[in-house]
C-alpha cells in the first residue's frame, strides 16, 4: 500500500487531490496521513470532502465515513465508471479543485461523462473557471480527450451558488507533449467582474493593470454580474500566445485597494510575459499530472512552485517516472517527466 505523508512539501489539499487522481487512473490504493497539515485549519474541508466523495463515486471505491477535519484516510479504487454525475460542494469551495481530482481519470475511462459541479467558480487560492477553460483544457485536448466546460452561474466566497457543466469525451491514452515554446503573442485582454459591488472597483483595477502592462483595454472589459452572485470581484488578465493562453487573476479583498489588486495581477502577468516560458506558475502546478498519466512530456516554466515539486513527489510514488526541474541559461526552468 502506498502511504503518503500529507504534511510533506506544500502540505495542502493538492497532495490529496493528486493522489486521488493517480489512484483512480492507476487502480492502486493508498493511505494518506496528516492531510493538509500545513494549513491553518488542517484536515479535510468541504471542498476536499467533496473531492473524495466524487472520487469514490466515479471510482466505485470503498469509502470510509469521512467528516470535516478528518486527517487520514485510506482509498481503495475500483473501476472508473463514466457517466452523468453531479457533485455539490455545499459551500463556496472550489469546483475547479473537485474537477482537478476526477477529470483525468474520466478522460481515460471507457465512455463519455457529463459533470455538474456546484460551489465556488472564482475562489482565491484555486484556479478560476476562466483559467480552467482558457489555459488548462486546451492543453488537455491537445493530449487527446475532448473536454468542454460551461459556466452556468458564478460562485464567489462566501456565498457560493456557482455551477459549471463539463462534458468529457475520453481518449484511449494521453499523448505526451513537449511544451517548450509558447509562440508569438497574438492577443491580450482583460475582464473585471463585480457582483453586488460598485462598478468603479472594476474600472480602477483595469486602469491600474493597463498602466503597468501598457495595454489598452477599453470600458467593455467591465462585467457586472447579478447581485445574487455577490459580493464578489475578480480581475482576469489574459495573454494569448500561439501555443498557450495565460490567465492571471487578481482577487478583490476587503482592505486591499482596487488599484493594488490591479497592479499586483498586472505585475505577475508582466513577469510571465518577460520570462518567455510556456507555463506560468499555476499551469506548471497542473501540468505534471496529465504528463505523468501520458507516461512522459516536458514544459518550460518560470520558477517551479513548491506545489509542483510536491506533486512530483506524489507522482513518483505511484508511477515509475522521474521528474526533473532544471534551470536553463535563459532562466526558464525545464520540467521533464520521463521513465525512471
Ligand atoms: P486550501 O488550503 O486553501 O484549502 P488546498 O490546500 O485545497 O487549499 P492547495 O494545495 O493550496 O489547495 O492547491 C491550490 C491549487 O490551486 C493549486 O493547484 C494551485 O496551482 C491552484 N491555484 C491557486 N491559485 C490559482 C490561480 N490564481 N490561478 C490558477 N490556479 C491557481
Amino acid at each position: 500500500m502506498i502511504v503518503i505523508d500529507g504534511s510533506h512539501g506544500e502540505g495542502g489539499g493538492q497532495v490529496l487531490r493528486t493522489a486521488l487522481a493517480l489512484s483512480l487512473a492507476t487502480g492502486q490504493p493508498f493511505r494518506i496521513e496528516n492531510i493538509r497539515a500545513k494549513r491553518s485549519r488542517p484536515g479535510l474541508m468541504r471542498q476536499h470532502l467533496t473531492a473524495v466523495e466524487a472520487a469514490c463515486a466515479i471510482g466505485n471505491a470503498e469509502c470510509e465515513e469521512l467528516e470535516i477535519g478528518t486527517s487520514a484516510l485510506t482509498f481503495r479504487p475500483g473501476a472508473v465508471t463514466p457517466g452523468d454525475y453531479r457533485f455539490a460542494v455545499g459551500t463556496a469551495g472550489s469546483t475547479s479543485l473537485v474537477l482537478q481530482t476526477i477529470l483525468l481519470p474520466l478522460a481515460l475511462a471507457g465512455g463519455p461523462s457529463s459533470l455538474v459541479l456546484e460551489g465556488g467558480t472564482h475562489n482565491i487560492h484555486a484556479p478560476p473557471f476562466d483559467f480552467i477553460e482558457r489555459t488548462y483544457l486546451p492543453l488537455i485536448e491537445r493530449m487527446g480527450p475532448r473536454v468542454t466546460a460551461r459556466l452556468d452561474r458564478y460562485g464567489f466566497a462566501p456565498a457560493g451558488g456557482g455551477r459549471i457543466e463539463v462534458e468529457i469525451e475520453p481518449a484511449r491514452a494521453l499523448q505526451p507533449l513537449d511544451l517548450i515554446e509558447r509562440g508569438e503573442r497574438q492577443e491580450v485582454g482583460a475582464r473585471a467582474l463585480v457582483a453586488a459591488l460598485p462598478g468603479e472597483i472594476a474600472a480602477r483595477e483595469l486602469e491600474a493593470a493597463e498602466k503597468v502592462l501598457g495595454w489598452s483595454l477599453g470600458g467593455e472589459s467591465i462585467r457586472k454580474l447579478p447581485d445574487r452572485a455577490g459580493p464578489g470581484n475578480i480581475l482576469l488578465l489574459e495573454a494569448q500566445f500561439e501555443h498557450v493562453t495565460e490567465v492571471v487573476s487578481g482577487f478583490g479583498k476587503l482592505g486591499v485597494s482596487a488599484q493594488t489588486v490591479g497592479e499586483q495581477a498586472a505585475k505577475r502577468m508582466a513577469g510571465y510575459i518577460a520570462s518567455n516560458a510556456f507555463a506560468g506558475p499555476y499551469l506548471a502546478d497542473q501540468l505534471l499530472l496529465p504528463m505523468a498519466l501520458a507516461g512522459g512530456g516536458s514544459f518550460t516554466t518560470v520558477k517551479p512552485s513548491l506545489h509542483a515539486r510536491t506533486a512530483a513527489g506524489v507522482i513518483e510514488m505511484f508511477l515509475p517516472l522521474s521528474i526533473s526541474f532544471v534551470e536553463q541559461e535563459d532562466k526558464r526552468h525545464l520540467v521533464s517527466v520521463r521513465s525512471a
